[in-house]
């Protein structure tokens, strides 16, 4: 902790789904070097999504080499390590060999959406559900193993993982010879920096998984046996700052300390410093994500409940509202050369006083809360002949507007916890069009930084604090820094036309798949 407290520069990365980053941090939280790079997704097959665990492995190095390199600094200059990663992503690997048995699996892969859906059809568990609520002699962790039944997401790693195991024999075979290690891409890295010495994960990351019972504090029995799913090819789980171990120091040339291993939206939520309950989070990346800190009392469904973190004896809940796709489908748009730069979007979308009634459903990967359906598909609707590029953007732009109203509806009806400051980051919180229009239709004020990646630095926070860098979370509070705060401008009833019409067009692209 000393010689940590007397280094002056924390590394955070973050694994994203569009971009893999890396900042070097000094004392004051500003970023003195930095590195990116593409995560290089694989499609396979029709609706799968893969990563290629070498590849990873690889970037993962070079982001951190080149963001030391890019401060000018040596590497015995990094006090530690803080890593922050896309949940719900899982490989599994021959626990003898280290080798993988497949690529890992994205959150965004769909190959278990006929799974999902047959288990959130199951009339059984409906009924066990009904009688389940006048059972009082259920602990409330039966309740919620028995309740997340019915809201099951190919987004969990549940389901996917039940498919890995049913259809590639080899990993059935190695769980069956207790040789097959489960890992969510925190757990890999990990593996791989320490040369195969650590396995473990996190209690964030693990909670993310659909798997692991945040009542108990472990992975879920019941639901592994639900599924099938040897509880032998789990990690043991650790506290999200934690002493990991060091990087082999054959990597970057000296051992640096692994200090905090975190899940994204977990990590997005610490580096915004929401650390009292009511605080909430909106992260617009590849996918929307709203988070609330319900403190210590765990939120039950249907709102997914996550652990926040785990430090020492704190335990912070976190209820969350998701949805796959926002930056994804401007990332598409992109790729059509409907517009040469995101920044040009907000531009055109006011170009136009509106979207000529044009509709687009942002379904790449189904949709999830509050409409759970995996089967519905990305549309455009009402499209003319007087329709241009601007309405197409606009009409795009909104949905995510639209989608964020819908998140935020949701969690205000189910989340008994009175709401406070709404702070934003990611891709997709620079665009002043989204963030504008969702201030106006949810009518609250939404606090920008200056620094949106907040996973990074909520991670580099979270391994500063145990390496003794930063001293506490008040300090950490006084490092945030205001861009921009969003003000509602225009009365939500102005919007509720479009509205309307954008949920019927949601309506008509539901189960599209089946
Ligand atoms: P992730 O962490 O999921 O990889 P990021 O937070 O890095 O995602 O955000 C990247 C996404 O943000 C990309 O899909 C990109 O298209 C989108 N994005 C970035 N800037 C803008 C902008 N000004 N307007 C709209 N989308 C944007």
């Amino acid at each position: 902790r000393a010689a940590a407290a007397s280094s002056s520069y924390v590394v955070g990365v973050d694994v994203g789904s569009t971009t893999l980053r890396c900042h070097v941090y000094d004392k004051k939280a500003a970023i003195r070097g930095s590195s990116s790079k593409k995560v290089e997704t694989l499609y396979p097959h029709l609706g799968w999504v893969e990563l290629d665990p070498e590849v990873l492995w690889t970037q993962f190095m070079d982001v951190i080499k080149e963001a030391v390199q890019a401060a000018g600094l040596q590497m015995n200059q990094i006090a530690g390590l803080g890593i922050s990663t896309q949940r719900g992503t899982f490989i599994t690997w021959n626990k003898k060999t280290g080798k993988p048995f497949h690529n890992f699996i994205s959150w965004q892969d769909l190959r278990a959406a006929a799974l999902v859906n047959s288990w959130n059809r199951g009339l059984i568990l409906k009924v066990i559900h009904v009688i389940s609520t006048m059972l009082h002699f259920l602990t409330w962790s039966d309740r919620y193993v028995i309740a997340s039944s019915l809201t099951f997401t190919t987004h969990h790693v549940s389901l996917r993982l039940s498919w890995v195991l049913q259809n590639i024999t080899e990993v059935q075979q190695a769980a069956n010879e207790n040789n097959c290690c489960f890992g969510t891409i925190d757990t890999w890295l990990l593996y791989k920096l320490t040369k195969g010495s650590v396995y473990a994960t996190d209690y964030s990351n693990a909670s993310s998984t659909g798997v692991f019972d945040p009542f108990q504090m472990c992975w879920s029995s019941v639901l592994s046996k639900l599924f099938s799913i040897p509880m032998s090819i789990y990690p043991p789980v650790e506290d999200t700052n934690h002493s990991f171990g060091s990087v082999d120091a054959e990597i970057f040339g000296v051992p640096i300390p692994i200090a905090a291993l975190v899940a994204d939206q977990q990590a997005a939520m610490f580096g915004e410093c929401c650390f009292h309950e009511g605080d909430v989070k909106l992260t617009m990346g590849t996918g929307i994500f709203w988070d609330v800190n319900t403190g210590n009392h765990l939120h039950t469904p249907s709102l997914y409940p996550l652990i926040g973190w785990k430090i020492g004896k704190e335990v912070v809940f976190l209820a969350e509202g998701n949805a796959s796709d926002a930056g994804s489908t401007i990332k598409w748009a992109k790729e059509l050369d409907l517009f040469t730069s995101v920044d040009e979007t907000a531009r055109m979308a006011r170009s136009v006083v509106d979207s000529e009634g044009v509709c687009f459903v942002p379904s790449f990967s189904g949709l999830q809360v509050p409409v759970n359906d995996p089967c519905a598909c990305a549309s455009f609707m009402g499209l003319k002949p007087s329709t241009t590029r601007n309405h197409l953007i606009r009409a795009m732009l909104e949905s995510i507007a639209f989608r964020n109203k819908q998140l935020y509806d949701t969690i205000v009806k189910e989340v008994r916890v009175p709401l406070t400051n709404i702070r934003t980051d990611g891709g997709v919180s620079n665009n002043s069009f989204i963030m504008q229009m969702t201030s106006d239709l949810i009518n609250k004020k939404i606090d920008k930084p200056v620094n949106t990646d907040m996973s990074c630095l909520g991670a580099a926070f979270l391994a500063g604090l145990a390496l003794g860098f930063w001293t506490d979370k008040e300090q950490l509070k006084k490092l945030r820094r205001t861009e921009i705060v969003f003000e509602p401008q225009r009365d939500s009833g102005e919007y509720k036309l479009a509205m309307d019409n954008w949920t019927k067009a949601v309506q008509r692209s539901l189960n599209w798949y089946n």
